[in-house]
């Protein structure tokens, strides 16, 4: 099998034709592992699943800043503000979803330089047993958002206006 790597997370995963999502680009098979994830999740229920979803969408994400249209970008400030509230301002993932659907509706610069990589994604929840993926996620959400360092208080900044 070839495998090639994500042009946003970095992941090795396998090569050849697919979708993928309409502006948070990634290798086909990145966006296949993403979407191989919703049955799983459809089975979570209760408060703190919640958590748990927005903080893999909200990873996904931002991995993705691939591309300068207007909803990559926005995407990526949002889903970063979503990390920041959750790991350092104990944001609900229902507080969360709430709040980005009032933080898409401004406007947001490219932040440069992007990460070179990331230590944990989505392939390795995705090769993870269900009974690990909330660790996984976890750990995900959090090397994510660290990866995210140098733009770190741009986006606190950014959750202070807001809020
Ligand atoms: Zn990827």
């Amino acid at each position: 099998m070839i495998e090639v790597r994500c042009v946003g997370c970095g992941a090795a995963v396998p090569g050849g034709e697919g979708r993928s999502h309409p502006y948070m680009w990634s290798a086909a098979g990145c966006w296949e592992r993403y979407c191989s994830l919703e049955e799983w999740k459809s089975c979570l229920s209760g408060e703190e699943s919640i958590g748990i979803v927005q903080d893999l969408v909200d990873s996904f994400a931002v991995q993705h800043a691939t591309n300068t249209d207007r909803r990559n970008v926005q995407s990526v400030a949002v889903h970063l503000m979503s990390l920041c509230s959750g790991l350092e301002r104990g944001a609900t993932g229902r507080q969360r979803r709430v709040r980005i659907g009032r933080w898409v509706g401004h406007d947001y610069p490219v932040l440069e330089p992007r990460p070179a990589g990331y230590p944990v994604t989505v392939s390795d929840v995705a090769a993870a047993p269900a009974a690990m993926r909330p660790s996984t996620i976890e750990r995900l959400a959090q090397t994510s958002w660290s990866a995210w360092s140098a733009h770190h208080d741009t986006v606190r900044a950014w959750l202070d206006d807001l809020g």
